[in-house]
C-alpha cells in the first residue's frame, strides 16, 4: 500500500486508529501563533516556589537543595484518606474513591537547566529519584499505579518555568495502561511474545522510524504517532518497571532522554515543549509479564517554533488526524545534532 494518500494506521499499543493525510502538511496556516518562551532565564529566581530556599505557595520552605528535590505538591490532586467506596447508586451514577499522592520532583537546583542542559550525572540522579519515588508509593497498600511524567513549557501547562516533573500514584490502574496492559497481554496470547519486543525488533531492522539508539532503550516516533514529533522510549531488555532497572541501563536510559531532549531543541532552536510520562506495569500486586516498560514523549508544535497542532473537531468527535508522517518526523530528528544549539 503505498502511504501517500490518506490511510489510517492502527495504534498496537492502545487498539485505537489515527488518520494520516500527508497532502495536508502544505497547507497555509492563519491560525493561532505561539509566543516563544523566553530565551534566557536567571539560574536563580526569588519568586519562584521551587527554587532552593524560596517560599512556596502552601506556606512551606524549600531547603538549600543541591540535587533533585522531592516534595508532596500543595495542591494535590489526589489525598491519601478516602471514605469506603459504596456500591454504585445505578448504572448511570457510578463514582469510587481515589484515594492517591502527589509529588513534585524538581531536577535541580538551577532554575534555568532543562533535561537536555543538565549534565550526564544530573540526569541519573532524576531517574534515580523517579525510580527511588516509585519504590516508595508502589510499597503502599492501596497505590495500585505510580505515573511519572513531565509537562515542558507552558503549552503543555507547566505552571511554573523550574524544570520540575511529577508523580501521581493512584489506586486504580489508569486509562491509557489500561488499554495497554489489554493490548500487550491480547498479543502475548496471540503470538506467543511480547508486542513491545517485537516492534522494537521491527523498527531497528528497517531503521525508517529510528531516531537515535544506544545499548539499552531505542527512541523512534512510533507508526501510530498521533503528535507531529512524538517519540516512543522503549528499553531493549523486557522489564515492567523503573525499579528493576539496573544502575548502567538507568545511565543509558538518561543518556538517550538527553539525545531525545536536544534534538527536540534543535529542531527549532528553541526550548522544545512536551509531556513526556513512563508507562510501567501496574504495581497491586500481581505480576504483569507481558508488561515492558516505556516512556512517550507527546510535543505539541507541529511546523515551527510557534505553530502548534491542536487537537479539536475531527481529534475530539471522532479520531485523532495528523499531516506530517510519522516516517518524514523520523528523519527529521534523526539528522539533528546531538549537540545542543545553545552548546555550539
Ligand atoms: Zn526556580
Ligand atoms: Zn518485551
Ligand atoms: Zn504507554
Amino acid at each position: 500500500m503505498t502511504l501517500d494518500f490518506p490511510h489510517r494506521r492502527y495504534n498496537a499499543l492502545t487498539g485505537e486508529w489515527v488518520l494520516v493525510s500527508p497532502h495536508r502538511a502544505q497547507r497555509p496556516w492563519l491560525g493561532q501563533v505561539e509566543r516563544l518562551p523566553p530565551e534566557d532565564l536567571p539560574d536563580y529566581d526569588p519568586a519562584c516556589y521551587l527554587c532552593p530556599g524560596n517560599a512556596r505557595a502552601g506556606g512551606a520552605r524549600n531547603p538549600l537543595y543541591s540535587g533533585p528535590f522531592v516534595f508532596d505538591n500543595d495542591f494535590a490532586a489526589l489525598k491519601p484518606e478516602a471514605p469506603a467506596a459504596s456500591p454504585p447508586e445505578s448504572a448511570l451514577f457510578r463514582s469510587e474513591p481515589e484515594p492517591g499522592l502527589c509529588r513534585v520532583i524538581c531536577f535541580s537546583p538551577r532554575h534555568d537547566l532543562t533535561l537536555p542542559q543538565l549534565s550526564q550525572t544530573a540526569v541519573e540522579q532524576v531517574l534515580a529519584t523517579w525510580l527511588a519515588e516509585t519504590r516508595d508509593l508502589a510499597a503502599r497498600d492501596f497505590i495500585h499505579y505510580v505515573q511519572v511524567f513531565e509537562n515542558k513549557g507552558a503549552q503543555m501547562g507547566a505552571s511554573n518555568p523550574h524544570p520540575h516533573s511529577q508523580v501521581w500514584a493512584s489506586q486504580h490502574v489508569l486509562n491509557e495502561p489500561a488499554k495497554e496492559l489489554r493490548t500487550q497481554a491480547a498479543y502475548q496470547a496471540q503470538h506467543g511474545r511480547c508486542l513491545l519486543c517485537d516492534y522494537v525488533g521491527a523498527e531497528t531492522h528497517s531503521r525508517t522510524r529510528v531516531v537515535t539508539q544506544n545499548a539499552v532503550a531505542v527512541a523512534l516516533v512510533p507508526y501510530w504517532a498521533v503528535w507531529p514529533f512524538e517519540v516512543l522510549v522503549v528499553l531493549r531488555r523486557h522489564v515492567a518497571a523503573l525499579t528493576d532497572l539496573t544502575e548502567s541501563e538507568v545511565s543509558g536510559l538518561a543518556e538517550l532522554l538527553r539525545r531525545v531532549t536536544t534534538r527536540y531543541d534543535n529542531l527549532f532552536e528553541m526550548s522544545f515543549p512536551y509531556s513526556l510520562g513512563f508507562h510501567p506495569a501496574p504495581v497491586d500486586g500481581q505480576a504483569y509479564p507481558t508488561w515492558h516498560l516505556h516512556a512517550h514523549f507527546y510535543p505539541p508544535l507541529l511546523r515551527s517554533a510557534t505553530v502548534r497542532k491542536f487537537m479539536v473537531g475531527y481529534e475530539l468527535l471522532a479520531m485523532p488526524q495528523r499531516d506530517l508522517t510519522p516516517e518524514q518526523a523520523a528523519e527529521r530528528l534523526r539528522s539533528l545534532s546531538d549537540v545542543h544549539y545553545r552548546a555550539r
